[in-house]
Order: structure tokens, then C-alpha cells, then sequence
């Protein structure tokens, strides 16, 4: 592959390696200044990481965004939206795919009820 870096490129930053085309990955699609790869390890067909072309930095201190499109995807307010959650080590939150979580209480069992609540089925 090649490609050119449109910005600064983070130290050691693999995603700043993959858009200069210096680090394999399966590119589903390319923009000017986006890219959409195929993650290292998939949870789902079709499950992708878009990324700036540019490296930006987090400085923003430890964070999960989510946001979930779809009912099946259990979106259940249909405005977009984004959750942002704090994280800490240690805090014992996982993400909705996450091993701990299906086995603790099964798949979609998250909501994306603007008030947090958990909910007994997708
Ligand atoms: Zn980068």
C-alpha cells in the first residue's frame, strides 16, 4: 500500500503507521483524512475502526465512547448520540461485547436509555 501522511505523525502510533501505509491492515475504505480498517480482531462481520488520516491525540483523560445505531444495536433513543464514560483501573466496567459481560448477562442486554438503566433484552 502506498499512501502519504496528511499530518503529524504520533510517536509510535500504529494508526499514524497504517494511514502512511508503513504498517499492514485490511483498509475497507479510504477518504482523504479518514480511513475504515478491519480491527485485529473482529467481534462481528463488518465491524470496523475509523480512524482520522492525521494523528490526534486523546487528551482527554480515560474514556469509552459508544454509540449504538439500530434497535438491534440496542439504540433505543433514535436521535444520534454518544456516551461518553469515565474510566478508571480496576472499575470492573465492561463493554457490551465483552466476554464477562455475555457471560454475566447475556448479549444486548444494554441500553442506551439516556438514563443508563439496564434492560433484560435487546
Ligand atoms: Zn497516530
Amino acid at each position: 500500500m502506498t499512501a502519504s501522511v496528511t499530518g503529524p505523525v504520533g510517536d509510535g502510533c500504529v494508526f499514524c503507521a497504517i494511514a502512511a501505509g508503513l504498517a499492514p491492515a485490511q483498509v475497507v475504505r479510504r477518504w482523504s483524512d479518514t480511513l475504515a480498517i478491519v480491527p485485529l480482531n473482529p467481534v462481528a462481520d463488518g465491524h470496523v475502526i475509523v480512524l482520522p488520516a492525521r494523528h490526534v491525540p486523546d487528551n482527554v483523560g480515560p474514556a469509552n465512547l459508544i454509540t449504538s445505531i439500530g434497535a438491534e444495536a440496542t439504540q433505543s433513543v433514535r436521535h444520534l448520540h454518544i456516551h461518553l464514560v469515565p474510566r478508571r483501573a480496576h472499575d470492573g466496567l465492561a463493554l457490551p461485547w465483552s466476554p464477562a459481560r455475555s457471560a454475566a448477562a447475556g448479549p444486548g442486554t444494554v441500553s442506551d436509555d439516556p438514563t443508563g438503566a439496564w434492560i433484560g433484552e435487546a
